[in-house]
């Protein structure tokens, strides 16, 4: 924020002011930088999804596995998601780019059921910006309808920030349960929608934030949370799924409340589409 730093160099004499005002070029340079390197990364393909499988705890089962992009710079190697999502949603890229990793993610999935592999359910993210663009089912429909992807195997994982609007998120909710398309709220605890509003929505599964499961179950105050979250989702005929288990203990406490799905790194970190074939799908096939 150019006039909060303007206020603080200011009070800190004529000196910094001009160090201040180098650094605010350099962020604002940088971001254009990774604007221009955005754009260029997308005409040149340079963005794979990785997917971590989420597991059934009470057969050890993959049963589906959440699709996360990573960037594959040519001279830097692979670039995580939090590098770069912030500044495509602050730009507008992340309609193309969200575009790009529904459509891939429906490709890659068919593929694998074509390959004969018993069939996963794959999740996408989708930031608030890309939910609330006029054409989001349109564009989920027609990725479905060219690879060919049953809509049953598709899930789009949102946040709870798509409630600030919450009249017009109901409305493309009830569009994306209409074509047969699963949604789930992502980092679910950690946003600010109210009781009232998840009620009215038409969501089909809760993922509770790794932030919570990571004091499992050694902090009582995270457990109570975990809980609450685990029985308020099953009386609102939702389904529900931890995020980030890292643990055996995690693993149990899971079970013992109720909670039947995991991701995290205690079962995989997210793999690249080879790895996950040949350590979870063929696997299952071969059982
Ligand atoms: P998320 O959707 O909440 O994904 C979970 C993140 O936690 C992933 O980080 C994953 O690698 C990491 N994780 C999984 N299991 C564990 C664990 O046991 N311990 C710990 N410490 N971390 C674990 P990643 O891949 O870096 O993605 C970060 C975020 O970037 C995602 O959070 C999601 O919000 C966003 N993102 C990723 N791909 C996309 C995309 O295609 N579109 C959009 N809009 N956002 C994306
Ligand atoms: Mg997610
Ligand atoms: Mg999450
Ligand atoms: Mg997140």
């Amino acid at each position: 924020n150019a006039d909060l730093a303007m206020y603080h160099a200011k009070s800190l004499g004529r000196n910094n002011f001009q160090f201040f005002n180098e650094e605010l070029n350099k962020n604002a340079q940088h971001e254009l930088d990774m604007e221009v390197n955005l754009r260029k990364a997308l005409d040149q393909n340079q963005f794979v999804l990785f997917y971590q499988p989420q597991v059934n705890l009470e057969n050890n089962e993959i049963y589906g596995a959440e699709a996360l992009i990573r960037w594959m710079h040519p001279e830097k190697g692979i670039i995580p998601p939090a590098a770069f999502i912030p500044i495509a949603e602050e730009t507008g890229l992340i309609i193309p780019m969200g575009e790009w990793a529904i459509r891939t993610a429906c490709k890659e999935n068919k593929k694998w059921q074509d390959a004969g592999y018993s069939p996963v359910m794959v999740s996408v993210n989708i930031s608030a910006k890309q939910f609330f663009q006029s054409n989001l089912v349109e564009i989920v429909e027609t990725a479905l309808s060219e690879t060919g992807l049953h809509p049953n195997y598709l899930e789009l994982e949102i946040t709870e920030s798509i409630t600030m609007d919450v009249e017009r998120s109901i409305k493309t909710l009830l569009e994306l349960q209409r074509i047969g398309v699963k949604v789930s709220i992502d980092d679910f605890g950690t946003g600010y929608s109210s009781l009232n509003y998840l009620k009215r929505l038409p969501i089909d599964k809760l993922k509770i934030d790794q932030s919570f499961i990571r004091e499992c179950p050694n902090d009582i105050n995270s457990n109570t949370l975990v809980r609450t979250i685990i029985i308020m989702a099953h009386l609102l005929k939702m389904k529900v799924i931890a995020e980030g288990v890292e643990t055996e203990e995690q693993v149990s406490f899971l079970l013992e409340q109720g909670c039947k799905e995991a991701q995290g790194y205690f079962f995989s970190k997210p793999l690249p589409v080879s790895e996950l074939e040949t350590n979870y799908l063929k696997k299952r096939l071969e059982k």
